[in-house]
């Protein structure tokens, strides 16, 4: 008697949690057969707006258009919350060896790089292999001299080899003015032989002036590895002239679309709507934003969801992550949102799933993980961040899911003129947004509390 009891108690959640999960499979299947508003977004805010800079009147155009677009698919409480942030624009760009075997060089000023006057600077250039054999040489070695920095990356598809490879953008420019370099030239952060640099950020630490810094093409830093390696002294002439412009606004873009169980939490996910300036920001992060801004519209067009979505178009995550910062600054104290999720990584098929949840919502998880199995995802072993734009959140001890998509090519284009539009498949963009539909779907009318992860241990 006591088990029927307990069975009949059950089932309505049972009941409820399986229509939940229908509704959410047809969905999925919808999105992943019919979807257009993604390639729609992506596609007008390419073509329309083009490169979007953080902190110049082409993210703030970026952002107006967003505004409509948004609107025009009928979100709810679209608005843009502004913030300040330092501005770094690029100049001229040029590098020639001198001597011994005369030729140009192609390269592009990494963010934050420091200039060169005018007409260029004349030095000897001194090659690593690593940031360890830099940071191992001593001051004389450096001083005076253009160092350059090679490396070895290879694309995984994970992304993973980021982390570890990028030290040279992000902590040669330091090290190297530290030692008394006159400037910086790193070997592309990218898995591709186009004759095209990745630019990408770089912040110079406490005490160190900022030098001209840049990024070889990887044909290039080959070309120089090689001039280098014959060992006799090769001059560079290099000239970038980029500049720091001061304070200026940038902004984030947010739309809703509302619950109807506002003590349920909300979900907060999205992508970032700045680019670098070389190409048009296609698959960073054009992307991101239009795979959860259509996902959050099929779920909107489906009848109210019982958890608020809120979708964020973030400003100036390319420089250091400002947006992100800053929503979390100004919307923690509301202490609502349970649960974020993060598209920056392309648009190629989302193949892995990784959830930071609660235990007690193990069941959620399983479910989600059921549902997105159909599109080839599996579930893998580790934790989900967030990204740079909702990691603070999840830093914050909320939970979060990581639609991980396939980056074995990601690198190929990133941070490159070569980031544009044609690098989009349709029927990948819509995978990822039956992907996005499917997690939606079962996470925002979740009859389960949806409870806070935990801070994650630091790393
Ligand atoms: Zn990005
Ligand atoms: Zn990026």
């Amino acid at each position: 008697m006591k088990k029927l009891i307990l069975l009949a108690l059950a089932l309505p959640s049972l009941a409820s949690a399986q229509s939940i999960g229908g509704r959410a499979a047809e969905l999925r299947d919808a999105a992943l057969n019919s979807d257009t508003v993604a390639w729609d977004f992506v596609e007008g805010l390419t073509t329309e707006v083009g490169q979007r800079l953080a902190g110049t009147e082409a993210e703030a155009r970026a952002r107006e258009w967003a505004v409509r677009r948004l609107t025009g698919l009928g979100f709810s409480n679209v608005r843009i919350e502004t913030f300040d942030m330092p501005v770094w624009v690029r100049g001229e760009e040029s590098a020639e060896i001198v001597s011994p075997f005369p030729q140009r060089l192609v390269l592009t000023a990494l963010g934050n790089s420091g200039a060169t006057p005018p007409r260029g600077i004349e030095a000897e250039v001194v090659g690593f292999d690593s940031v360890a054999a830099l940071e191992a040489a001593p001051d004389a070695a450096v001083r005076g001299k253009i160092v350059f920095i090679d490396h070895h990356m290879m694309p995984t598809q994970d992304g993973s080899g980021y982390g570890q490879f990028g030290a040279p953008r992000r902590q040669g420019p330091t090290i190297a003015s530290r030692k008394g370099a006159v400037g910086i030239i790193v070997r592309s952060i990218g898995t591709d032989h186009h004759r095209n640099p990745h630019t990408g950020v770089q912040t110079f630490g406490a005490g160190a002036e900022p030098i001209p810094a840049a990024a070889l093409s990887v044909p290039d830093a080959e070309q120089l590895q090689r001039i280098l390696s014959r060992g006799r002294p090769v001059r560079m002439h290099l000239t970038l002239t980029p500049r720091q412009t001061g304070t200026h606004q940038s902004g984030n873009v947010v739309a809703e679309v509302p619950g109807t169980d506002p003590a349920a939490g909300v979900i907060a996910i999205g992508g970032h709507l700045d680019s670098w300036d070389l190409g048009t920001g296609a698959i960073d992060d054009a992307a991101g934003v239009a795979i959860t801004v259509a996902a959050a519209h099929r779920i909107m067009q489906a009848g109210p969801p019982r958890r608020t979505i809120r979708v964020v178009l973030f400003g100036a995550e390319e420089p250091g992550g400002f947006g992100g910062d800053s929503l979390y600054a100004r919307h923690r104290d509301e202490n609502n949102v349970v649960l974020v999720g993060e598209s920056d990584f392309g648009a190629d098929r989302v193949w892995r799933v990784e959830f930071s949840l609660a235990a007690a919502n193990a069941a959620l998880a399983d479910r989600i993980a059921a549902s997105l199995a159909p599109l080839g995802i599996l579930r893998g072993p580790g934790s989900a961040d967030a990204g740079t734009d909702l990691g603070p959140y999840r830093r914050g001890g909320a939970a979060a899911i990581d639609l991980n998509q396939d980056g074995t090519h990601y690198f190929d284009y990133h941070h490159t003129p070569d980031d544009t539009l044609d690098k989009i498949d349709p029927a990948q963009l819509r995978q990822n947004v039956a992907a996005w539909t499917a997690m939606l779907a079962l996470a925002a009318d979740a009859p389960e509390r949806i409870e806070p992860a935990g801070a994650p241990p630091a790393r």
